[in-house]
């Protein structure tokens, strides 16, 4: 239960910023079905005749007790709308468009572009296609830039191809993310990719520290020294300007202390957290703890759709379940412009 009713209209009217959006987690299911209709796509249905986006919806979105690893299967289903440049095109134009009604000015989307050629399209032509989404976006009023996610069970060669990639569109693609299985791959088997983001000037956030708490007590304490260990690599060895979620730093003072002393800023999505769960509860999240400690915390959607939120709805859920409030939000929004990777 939350701790306060907070109402939704205040947290709409602040001028936002959105640091942490994936494009193929964002996606309008109603867009999904036209998609699927028009290049005959099959998705998941519950066997009625015709795909309706709310079923459809029903079906992908996460739920509280998936973990990240159930949570990723989802994009599976997403991915295959996004295959053609039109459905690329159209689905970041509307990203923008559903961003910019929330009243969010400033954005920076993510995706990794290699997930996107398995029809045969051209790599530079999925740049192409989101970049003319982002352009035809700024008639509803929102400035985005790209942010490249390297994935985490990808060769390190796949994930340099990236940032090179990356770097033919500098200025309009800014970052390079590490996203995925943290289970399995934690970030410093992607060492060389930081590495070769770094030396062309990109700048860097990472996922780290989101893995699901267990009631394993044994197996529970692995993770946790796992993704408190991430968070060390992400910030003494792969030059992270910021990180997504950072959730494990909550059992680790040190690490904390280490992050703020560094000025990183740490994005923080409550929904996503508890649906992966990184947390169990929203009382137990961490972001006001973070924010008191003096990290520079900012809110974030993670998946618009398949998390089933939006930005002020994330601000005012954080509201709800601690002490923070209204005025700390406007704080995190200017911490979050702050932070925006600019040239
Ligand atoms: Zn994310």
């Amino acid at each position: 239960m939350p701790k306060k009713q907070v109402s939704l209209k205040p947290f709409r009217n602040i001028r936002k910023c959105e640091l942490h959006a994936h494009i193929d987690g964002s996606i309008r299911p109603q867009t999904m079905v036209d998609i699927a209709k028009k290049e005959d796509i099959r998705l998941p249905t519950d066997d009625s005749l015709e795909l309706d986006p709310d079923t459809l919806h029903g079906l992908i979105k996460f739920r509280i007790g998936m973990d990240l690893k159930t949570c990723l299967e989802s994009f599976k289903v997403t991915l295959k709308v996004m295959q053609s440049y039109e459905s690329i095109r159209r689905i970041t134009m509307e990203l923008c468009e559903d961003l910019a009604k929330d009243n969010v000015t400033d954005a920076e989307l993510r995706y990794c572009p290699t997930l996107h050629i398995q029809n045969g399209l051209k790599l530079d032509d999925v740049v192409k296609a989101t970049l003319e989404g982002i352009e035809e976006g700024k008639k509803f009023g929102i400035d985005a830039r790209l942010i490249f996610c390297a994935i985490r069970d990808f060769p390190v060669a796949e994930n340099m191809k990236l940032v090179r990639l990356a770097g033919k569109y500098q200025g309009r693609v800014v970052g390079i993310d590490l996203a995925g299985n943290e289970y399995d791959h934690p970030p410093e088997e992607h060492k060389k990719v930081f590495d070769l983001a770094n030396d062309m000037k990109l700048y860097i956030t990472a996922h780290g520290g989101e893995m699901k708490k267990l009631f394993n007590k044994t197996k529970q304490k692995a993770i946790i020294e796992q993704g408190i260990k991430n968070m060390y690599t992400l910030m003494r060895e792969c030059h992270v300007d910021r990180v997504g979620h950072g959730v494990s730093m909550m059992y680790d003072k040190n690490c904390m202390r280490e992050f703020k002393d560094r000025g990183l800023t740490l994005e923080v999505s409550f929904t996503s957290n508890r649906q992966t769960g990184a947390i169990t509860r929203y009382e137990q999240h961490p972001v006001e703890r973070f924010f008191r400690f003096g990290i520079k915390t900012v809110m974030c959607s993670d998946d618009l759709m398949l998390c089933d939120t939006d930005l002020s709805k994330e601000m005012r859920k954080a509201c709800e379940h601690s002490d923070l409030s209204i005025n700390d939000m406007e704080k995190m929004t200017k911490y979050a412009h702050d932070a925006r990777f600019i040239y």
